[in-house]
């Protein structure tokens, strides 16, 4: 089974494309004070070093404005603004270079002050992120939604489609979605009903999705239904901790729908009263060790033998636990028996002859 994406028109961060097919890229933003560029710019380098595709940066004053044009000279990825309740950063951010803009066009008071940006931004090819939250809609939707005249789902969707007529009345197309909601069924809902009228790109999240577990899962939650959906054209999971703690969370998000191809995918056994080795300690550790590991590989960690190298028959790697001594098999064949201490750098070892086989089969094929 493959999930089908819904038809979007594509646009271009950098050189991301985002929409059309392309492969669903992964977005966080920095959470340092933007002013403090070293400080931005190794959050920057450390996202993409974990597989971020596209950082964003809070514009908040002149000064943060000021500090975009060394963060986009130096920055590996590409760098979209975010602005709220200013055209005027919103237009120091298109001459410092950036590569996208995200703006909350409800938040802008004026129509000519949106109006100045978009004409900013077309001139210089740059695309704009519509991004309606629920807690700031287009004026005039909020007392309709608290009278029960409108549902929230129905009101973001106005307030977007409301913004989507006054950029394209102006001839600007270069347009991305976003309708954030912290509350799941809300946000889905928005994006089917949005989803219906437009194939502008769709950036989908869960706002606000909170601390640690609970927000890990309420992203999971909430970005498998959009991805299954086929709504997803480029995610972020917004989380209250570490940047790259998002970025980990949305590829592994990817690859268990199948849809991300990069890095190991490490699966271990959930243990019970047959376990022989210590399987989480193990798990922490194949991870830690393979945390900017790049090869798409399926990595197996299991208790004991019942389920051991015949239920892992498909991962490349395994392991499976016995008295005292483990057991290391690829693609369901055991290769070693090691003490179990010694069994993290023995998979770790098959690990790095998978990967040298794999760099040596296309050179064999040449020749
Ligand atoms: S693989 Fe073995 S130890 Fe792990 S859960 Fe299954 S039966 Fe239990």
């Amino acid at each position: 089974m493959t999930i089908a994406r819904r038809q979007s028109v594509a646009v271009k961060i950098g050189n991301v494309q985002i929409g059309n097919g392309a492969p669903i890229s992964i977005q966080s933003m920095t959470k340092t004070k933007t002013t403090d560029v070293i400080a931005t710019l190794e959050q920057i380098q450390a996202l993409c070093r974990t597989g971020c595709d596209i950082v964003r940066v809070a514009v908040p004053d002149s000064a943060s404005a000021d500090a975009l044009r060394e963060i986009v000279a130096s920055s590996p990825c590409p760098i979209v603004a975010d602005v709220h309740y200013s055209a005027s950063l919103a237009l120091m951010a298109l001459e410092a270079g950036v590569h996208g803009l995200r703006l909350n066009p409800g938040n802008i008071e004026r129509h000519d002050d949106v109006a100045r940006i978009v004409e900013k931004a077309g001139q210089k090819h740059i695309p704009i992120r519509i991004g309606v939250n629920a807690g700031s809609l287009a004026r005039g939707y909020r007392p309709q939604v608290e009278q029960g005249k409108m549902g929230l789902a129905e009101a973001m969707v106005a307030s977007a489609r409301e913004f989507i007529n006054h950029f394209e009345s102006m001839g600007f197309r270069q347009i991305k979605i976003s309708l954030k909601a912290s509350d799941i069924l809300t946000t889905v809902q928005a994006y089917q009903l949005l989803a219906r009228e437009c194939r502008y790109p769709f950036h989908v999240g869960i706002t606000e999705a909170g601390v640690g577990r609970t927000g890990i899962i309420k992203s999971a939650v909430g970005l498998g239904i959009l991805i299954f959906e086929g709504f997803a054209d480029t995610i972020r999971v917004s989380l209250t901790g570490d940047p790259c703690q998002e970025v980990v969370v949305a590829k592994k998000i990817l690859q268990s729908l199948r849809l991300a191809t990069d890095g190991p995918q490490v699966i271990s056994c959930p243990t019970c009263g047959r376990t022989d080795i210590d399987v989480e300690n193990i798990a922490v550790k194949v991870e830690e060790a393979l945390a900017e590991e790049t090869m798409p590989l399926k990595i197996a960690i299991m208790g004991c033998v019942v389920n051991g190298p015949g239920e892992a028959r498909d991962a490349d790697v395994g392991i499976t636990g016995g008295k005292g001594v483990g057991l290391v098999f690829r693609k369901g064949e055991i290769v070693r028996k090691v003490p179990e201490a010694e069994l993290v750098n023995a998979l770790l070892e098959e690990v790095a002859k998978v990967k040298h086989e794999h760099l040596q089969a296309p050179r064999r094929s040449r020749s």
